[in-house]
């Protein structure tokens, strides 16, 4: 479960085209990568998929149904922003329980899920915790926890280690390999970084300007770069 599809997706805001046609399947459980200079339509096409935008016109289908016109929480699909997105005012433990909380879940159901996750992530000692009390490192590890707890097919991460120093970036990182090998999930990933998109991915997607230029392996985009454009992202001889 966690199979998505797009078919010609477009946005425009006003009249500039930022999204122009793309067309994509992921298998259930494919770790994919997008991959694109800076305004290029990444975080947009993310927020499409999550629901969070309306696209102006094509579709898109997640597990086989069309998912257009079904509201966010109801696609299965949680999201993790590169500015963890927490609320200041609630600990650890209600930021990574309420989205369930909202969705009317039991309060046992609530303590089993957010107790699952925050050992999955170390988190236990900090449960009672505000995100004031905590480095960027465990906010971001919050919020992967947070996604967690609601138990979706699909997780989307946009630029999720973008705000964290080198050496905490190359650990979350290697946490996020970790989960998506635990939990079986699909998730898709928007970086800038050449390495994170090397080494998380089964596919990477490269976009540029609301076009994909080319979808493949890591190894295939690396040995056979469709154009100078990609290769010089990919880091290739071209
Ligand atoms: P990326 O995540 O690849 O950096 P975005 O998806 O954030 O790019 O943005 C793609 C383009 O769409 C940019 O030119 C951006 O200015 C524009 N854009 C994004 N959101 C809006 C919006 N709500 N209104 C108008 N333009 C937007
Ligand atoms: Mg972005």
């Amino acid at each position: 479960m966690g199979s998505l599809q797009l078919k010609s997706v477009r946005k425009s805001f006003g009249n500039v085209d930022v999204i122009k046609g793309i067309d994509l399947d992921v298998k259930d459980g494919e770790f994919v990568i997008f991959v694109g200079p800076s305004g290029c339509g990444k975080s947009t096409l993310l927020r499409i998929i999550a629901g969070l935008e309306d696209a102006t016109s094509g579709s898109i289908t997640i597990d086989g149904a069309e998912v257009v016109t079904v509201p966010p929480a109801k696609r299965g699909i949680a999201m993790v922003f590169q500015s963890y997105a927490l609320y200041p005012h609630l600990t650890v433990k209600d930021n990574m329980g309420l989205g369930l909380k909202q969705a009317g879940a039991p309060k046992e159901e609530i303590e089993k899920r957010v107790s699952k996750a925050s050992a999955m992530l170390s988190l236990e000692k900090y449960l009672a915790r505000r995100p004031a009390e905590l480095s960027g490192g465990q906010r971001q590890r919050v919020a992967i926890g947070r996604a967690i707890v609601r138990e979706p097919k699909l997780f989307l991460f946009d630029e999720p280690l973008s705000n964290l120093d080198a050496a905490l970036r190359v650990n979350t990182r290697l946490e996020i390999a970790r989960l998506h090998r635990e939990l079986k999930a699909t998730m898709i990933y928007v970086t800038h970084d050449q390495v994170e998109a090397m080494t998380l991915a089964d596919k990477i997607v490269v976009l540029d300007a609301g076009v994909i230029q080319q979808v493949g392996s890591p190894m295939e985009l690396y040995n056979r770069p469709a154009n100078l454009f990609v290769a010089g992202f990919i880091g290739s001889p071209g």
